[in-house]
């Protein structure tokens, strides 16, 4: 199992860090690409993997940073070739933003169906379940349960813990400092952890309010926190 992390970004624009997104990889098994952040599938491809051989995206909550591309790997998939419908697995609200998503582009699909007649149109049927605090989803050699996390006032969102014969990988997608986050991570390979910078998110008149920055801050984990995080969690390795 090797966990290759496609993005690390934020909303803000950077040259060097593309948006949030990660891909679990088990060789002969399954492939799980977790959030779909700007750039994702531009970033799969540079890691030689196409969109289309994702076997399935999981998507810790449905904040714009982290699905921002989420058409994009969809009709890219369609181009290279997928034959079979996208699964995806989010959080409640995860069915309905899909089901607008794809109303909103179904003039420009029909267009495209009827003028390129590719030879399947699988791809572009999206089957969404939708997850909660506890779900455990199977894949091909690869378990993965959800833990819920604290990212509000995101109403749901959630970390996920990997496991095979080959060892323990948790991610903890967006979350402040999250004791069942710390329980579910005890004894992993490796843990994967959102961190908030303060240095690099100053306030600078006209862009950010000495607020914004408190209530950014306030729902996602510190610098200072992080390094506790890991040792309470007794984990491995963590990045
Ligand atoms: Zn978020």
């Amino acid at each position: 199992m090797e966990l290759t992390i496609l993005g690390s970004g934020c909303p803000s624009v950077d040259i060097d860090r593309y948006g949030p997104s990660a891909l679990i990889d088990c060789g002969e098994g399954s492939r799980i690409l977790i959030d779909c952040g700007s750039g994702v599938t531009q970033r799969l491809l540079e890691h030689g993997v196409k969109g289309s051989e994702i076997d399935a995206l999981l998507l810790t909550h449905l904040h714009s940073d982290h699905i921002v591309d989420l058409f994009q790997l969809i009709i890219s998939s369609w181009h290279q070739g997928r034959s079979k419908p996208q699964k995806i697995f989010g959080p409640i609200g995860s069915k309905k933003y899909l089901e607008q998503l794809m109303n909103l582009w179904r003039p420009e699909l029909e267009q495209r169906i009827a003028h390129e007649k590719r030879p399947s149109t699988k791809a572009l049927n999206i089957d969404v379940t939708e997850i909660d605090n506890g779900t455990l989803m199977k894949f091909k050699g690869l378990s993965v349960k959800t833990v819920e996390v604290l990212h509000q006032p995101v109403k749901k969102a959630f970390g996920f813990i990997f496991e095979n014969s080959q060892g323990k990988i948790v991610i903890s997608g967006d979350t402040k400092f999250c004791p069942a986050l710390i329980e579910a991570a005890k004894g992993a390979d490796l843990l994967l952890h959102e961190v908030f910078i303060h240095n690099e998110m100053p306030v600078i008149d006209g862009i950010r309010t000495p607020q914004t920055v408190k209530n950014v801050a306030s729902y996602h984990t510190l610098d200072s926190e992080v390094g506790q995080i890991a040792y309470l969690a007794n984990v491995e390795c963590s990045c």
